[in-house]
């Protein structure tokens, strides 16, 4: 029989892949996720990106960039490094492009480490697209439908009308897992097979810094272990569930929407 185009993504197939500590673990067997996020004009697209990771089953969270003052600020819990990726210690995957504005360079160390990579956002523009296909390690690429547009070259519509087709056609070209935003996220893996759908969304999501959240989100279960589809597919299943728990009707910020991934993470893990 044919290979189904399509697949739903499913609370129980879900709550399989959610990471547990085992009882012999540190913080560093669970994973440390690096987070090369935001910039003088945008620090608070570093502190969601983190607000995220911190809920994703890493270990640590450690963070490079300008805006660690404000990371620190309000999470003390975090790693913070001012020297680039490159240099900044043990990480098991890492979080590039969440108002990154036009740090290339930082974007290129990151794309040059062996472990897995997620690019959202500013990250996606200023990847090389020839350094993200001979990456090694798994690559995870996040963008919405805009971001999707510009990566192949046609117009917003045209994404919109064919996202099935976009997502797919995105994976094949980058040799990456691709997660499709938008109000019904997509995930394409790299090899190809059935898409993923989630289905746990709502369009209170469509608010700024929800996809920085996200970003870090996904992350982190990169870092605690995940293969590249399962931790885009757990984490749009649990920011989804999270936005809908934080927003029961009425408009949240961003962060709402983070505070609720525990709540998400607890309803899934419970069945
Ligand atoms: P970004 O555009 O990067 O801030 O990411 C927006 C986040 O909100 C993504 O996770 C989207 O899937 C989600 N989102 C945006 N618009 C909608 C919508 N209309 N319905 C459901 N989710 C949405
Ligand atoms: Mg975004």
């Amino acid at each position: 029989p044919e290979e189904p185009e399509l697949e739903a993504l499913q609370h129980a197939d879900v709550a399989r892949l959610l990471p547990v500590p085992r009882v012999e673990s540190d913080k560093y067997r669970r994973g440390v996720v690096g987070i090369a996020a935001g910039s003088a004009r945008y620090p608070g697209a570093a502190v969601l990106a983190v607000a995220g990771a911190l809920r994703g089953g890493a270990g640590a969270v450690r963070y490079v960039g300008p805006a660690g003052e404000a990371v620190i600020a309000r999470f003390p819990e975090t790693l913070v490094s001012d020297r680039g990726p490159k240099h900044a210690g043990r990480v098991q995957a890492w979080v590039v492009g969440p108002g990154a504005g036009d740090d290339a360079a930082t974007v290129a160390e990151v794309l040059a480490a062996d472990v897995p990579v997620l690019i959202d956002a500013d990250g996606l523009r200023l990847a090389e697209a020839s350094a993200v296909r001979d990456r090694r390690a798994p690559t995870l690429m996040t963008p919405h439908a805009g971001e999707a547009a510009a990566l192949l070259g046609v117009e917003r519509e045209e994404v919109e009308g064919g996202r099935l087709s976009a997502v797919r056609e995105l994976a094949g070209r980058y040799g990456a897992t691709v997660l499709l935003k938008g109000s019904t996220t997509l995930v394409a893996g790299a090899g190809g097979g059935p898409v993923r759908v989630n289905p746990t969304g709502t369009s209170w999501l469509a608010t700024a810094g929800s996809g920085d959240v996200l970003s870090g989100l996904g992350g982190s279960l990169l870092a605690a272990g995940l293969p590249a589809v399962d931790a885009a597919s757990a984490a749009a299943y649990l920011h989804g569930l999270a936005g809908r728990f934080a927003a029961d009707g009425a408009p949240v910020g961003a962060r709402d929407v983070a505070d609720r991934i525990a709540g998400a993470w607890r309803s899934v893990a419970r069945g």
